[in-house]
């Protein structure tokens, strides 16, 4: 396994595995890596015949408020989980490399940004798209994996990549869970004990979300309800959002039918977790 840490560079690396006949796969990540992160490698080992991953805790991404500077960054243990798993090369360059002086160049999807976690996280969703552009320009992959864990990113990663013709195809991974049901997640290692027992009620309500849609309700009223009903057994949860969404446009919709996005975002202690449910 190399480790790559300039733009320069991964393109020479690309360009000749190409060159050689293989599939690129790139998974981009911030590291701190768990069996979700693990679960986009084995898809994208599966798939390419040459695989890059990225570890970059991408600044541009975090508000003024958020835990940029306290993000868990753990090389060692990353870099001795992607060599078990064989993947060829880690991308981990350093923000200067991404964002050298003087640039300016953003990629803004707008309307989609400002929905569910762009709503919370004003400026969020421009610093995931700019950042995923430059590594798409900068690793060239034919397909790149994501986790539906980011359901909302996603839905914008996806537009940005229909917007600009990118060509790369996107593979979306199910959501990877600990045994009683949290999703995994960086920042559960934030979590005391007693918050990561309080955690449970993500995964909870969207069990009782899921219960009520096999009952045959739809509506979407009912089902935020019923989610919140849920969220209301650990008053100590702070609800971000609880909503039912088109997984394209991230607009709301009435009636929950195959394909909708339901996803919940909340407050345990300080730390911001999220959580979701594709319908069907
Ligand atoms: P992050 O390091 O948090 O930026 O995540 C990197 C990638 O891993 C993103 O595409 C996430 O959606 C994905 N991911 C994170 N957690 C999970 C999970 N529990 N299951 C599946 N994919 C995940």
């Amino acid at each position: 396994m190399q480790v790559i840490r300039t733009v320069a560079e991964l393109r020479r690396w690309s360009r000749a595995a190409k060159q050689a006949g293989k599939i690129v796969g790139l998974v981009p990540t911030m590291g701190a890596l768990h069996e979700g992160h693990i679960s986009l490698m084995r898809a994208a080992k599966a798939q390419c015949g040459a695989v890059i991953a990225s570890i970059f805790v991408n600044p541009t991404q975090f508000g003024p408020n958020e835990d940029f500077s306290k993000y868990p960054r753990t090389w060692d243990a990353d870099s001795a989980l992607l060599e078990a798993e064989g993947v060829d090369v880690i991308f981990a360059p350093t923000p200067e490399e991404m964002y050298p002086a003087g640039a300016v160049t953003f990629v803004e999807v707008a309307g989609l940004s400002e929905r569910l976690d762009g709503a919370s996280r004003p400026g969020h969703f421009r610093g995931v798209a700019t950042v995923v552009a430059k590594l798409f320009a900068a690793a060239d992959p034919d397909r790149a994996y994501f986790g539906q864990k980011d359901a909302a990113q996603v839905a914008v990663l996806r537009r940005m990549v229909a917007d600009l013709y990118l060509p790369v195809e996107l593979v979306v991974c199910p959501i990877v869970r600990e045994p009683d049901g949290l999703a995994m997640s960086s920042r559960n290692r934030y979590l005391s004990p007693e918050e990561r027992r309080q955690a449970l009620v993500l995964s909870r309500a969207l069990d009782a979300v899921r219960l009520a849609v096999s009952g045959g309700e739809s509506s979407a009223v009912a089902l935020i309800a019923i989610a919140h009903a849920a969220f209301a057994s650990e008053p100590a949860v702070r609800v971000d959002y609880v909503v039912a969404v088109d997984w394209g446009t991230l607009l709301p919709v009435e009636q929950v039918a195959e394909g909708a996005l339901f996803a919940v975002a909340a407050y345990v202690g300080t730390t911001r977790l999220i959580d979701n449910w594709i319908i069907g």
